[in-house]
C-alpha cells in the first residue's frame, strides 16, 4: 500500500515538472521503491536515457540494502571485517561519513538499525520500545566505518554491530550519475525525477528554465496540491518529508525520517525540507557531487529544524538554497532561490523569504 503512494506522490512531483515539447526521449520506469522518470534532448538523447536506465538498475543492484548480492548486504554481513566493493559504493560511504561530520551527526548511514527496527526497510512497520531503541542507537557512529582503496581494489568496513542504509543518500548519488550520462553524451536539456530527487540539466528546448514543483506536504495524494515552483536550469531539486513514507498506529503518525539523537521520527516543526544546488556541467567520472550533498543534507536538515538548518546554511561551506515547510503553515525560502520560485498564494500557507 505504501509503494502505491511513493508512486502517486512520485507522479505528482514529475507532473508538475511542466512545459515539455518534441521530447527527443523519454523513459518511465520502477526501481530504488520509486517511479523514476528520464527525459532529454539532443542528438544522443535516446542513448543518453537507455544508459540513464542501465545505471540506476545497477546502482540499485549495487546499494540496496534489501538486495543479497548488493554491496550494502555484503558490508552488512561482514560483521566489522573489511569487504571488497565497488568503487561507487566505497566513495558513497565516504562522502556520507563526511555529511555526519558536517551535520553534526544528524545524517548518519549507521542510522540502519533502527530504520530497520521501525520497520522501514521491510515495510513491516511498528514502534519499538524504549529499551530496544536505547540499546540500537548504542551503534549509530559513522566514524567506526572505513573505507578504503588499495590498489584498483576499494574497500568498505562497518564498526562491530553496525549495519548501514544508503536510502537517505543514493538517489542523490544517482542523480549525480545521470548528469553524467547528460554530459557525456551532449544533451542539452533534459530531467531526471526520482521521487523527490530531482535533476534539471540544461533548459527546455526553448531556452526556459524547467519547472519542479514542491509538493503539499499536507496533501501528499494530490499531485497538483504544490507550495510552490521551482524554475531550474542545471540544478538539483532534492526534497525530504514525513508526508513521502509513514505509518499509523493508534492515531499516531510515524515517518521514515529518523533523528539519531533520540531514535524517533524527527520531530523538528518541519514538514519538508527541498535543497536546491547548481549542478556543474562538466562530467563528475563517477564521484559523489551536489546531487549526492543535496540528498544527505535534505535529510540532515529535515532532522534539525527551521532555525538550526537556517544557522547551518549560513557557516556551511556547502553552496545550496532551500525551501522549506514548517509545521505552523510557513513556506520559507532563502534569498538565492527566491528570484526562480514561485509561491502558489492559494496554497493556505505564509510565505517569507529569509537570507
Ligand atoms: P530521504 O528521503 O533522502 O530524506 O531519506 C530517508 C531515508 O534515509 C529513510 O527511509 C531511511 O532509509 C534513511 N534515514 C532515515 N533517517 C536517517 C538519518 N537521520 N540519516 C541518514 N539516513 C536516514
Ligand atoms: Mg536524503
Amino acid at each position: 500500500m505504501k509503494r502505491f503512494w511513493i508512486c502517486v506522490i512520485s507522479a505528482a512531483l514529475m507532473l508538475s515538472m511542466t512545459g515539455c515539447s518534441g521530447k527527443a526521449a523519454e523513459e518511465q520506469f520502477f526501481a530504488m521503491d520509486t517511479v523514476i522518470r528520464l527525459t532529454a534532448y539532443g542528438k544522443k538523447a535516446e542513448q543518453a536515457v537507455n544508459l540513464g536506465e542501465e545505471c540506476i538498475t545497477e546502482m540499485e543492484n549495487i546499494l540496496s540494502a534489501t538486495l543479497e548480492d548488493s554491496d550494502v548486504s555484503a558490508i552488512n554481513r561482514a560483521g566489522g571485517e573489511m569487504t571488497q566493493v565497488r568503487e561507487e559504493t566505497a566513495r558513497l560511504v565516504e562522502a556520507a561519513k563526511q555529511y555526519t561530520a558536517a551535520t553534526d551527526g544528524a545524517f548518519d548511514i549507521t542510522i540502519a538499525p533502527v530504520v530497520t527496527a521501525w520497520g522501514f526497510t521491510t515495510d513491516s512497520h511498528q514502534v519499538p520500545d524504549e529499551v530496544t531503541l536505547e540499546r540500537l542507537l548504542q551503534v549509530v557512529d559513522s566514524s567506526a566505518m572505513e573505507a578504503a582503496q588499495k590498489n584498483d581494489s576499494w574497500y568498505v568496513a562497518c564498526g562491530e554491530n553496525q549495519i548501514i542504509d544508503l536510502g537517505g543518500i543514493a538517489k542523490g548519488y544517482v542523480s549525480d550519475r545521470m548528469a553524467d550520462i547528460f554530459a557525456e553524451n551532449g544533451i542539452t536539456g533534459g530531467t531526471a525525477a526520482l521521487g523527490g530527487n530531482v535533476l534539471a540539466w540544461g533548459t527546455k528546448e526553448d531556452g526556459s528554465r524547467w519547472n519542479v514543483g514542491v509538493q503539499d506536504p499536507a496533501k501528499p495524494n494530490d499531485a497538483a496540491a504544490l507550495v510552490g515552483i521551482v524554475a531550474l536550469e542545471n540544478a538539483f531539486a532534492v526534497t525530504s518529508g514525513g508526508y513521502q513514507r509513514y505509518f499509523e498506529e493508534n492515531g499516531e503518525t510515524y515517518h521514515h525520517i529518523i533523528d539519531p539523537a533520540t531514535g524517533y521520527p524527527a520531530d523538528s516543526g518541519l514538514v519538508s525540507v527541498t535543497v536546491v544546488a547548481d549542478c556543474h556541467t562538466e562530467s563528475l567520472e563517477g564521484k559523489p557531487g551536489s546531487g549526492t550533498m543535496c540528498d544527505a543534507l535534505s535529510t540532515a536538515l529535515f532532522v534539525m529544524g527551521e532555525e538550526k538548518a537556517l544557522e547551518f546554511r549560513s557557516g556551511s561551506e556547502y553552496d545550496f538554497d532551500l525551501v522549506l515547510v514548517t509545521a505552523d503553515g510557513r513556506v520559507v525560502v532563502t534569498e538565492g532561490v527566491a528570484e526562480a520560485f514561485a509561491f502558489n498564494e492559494e496554497s493556505g500557507y505564509l510565505y517569507e523569504i529569509v537570507s
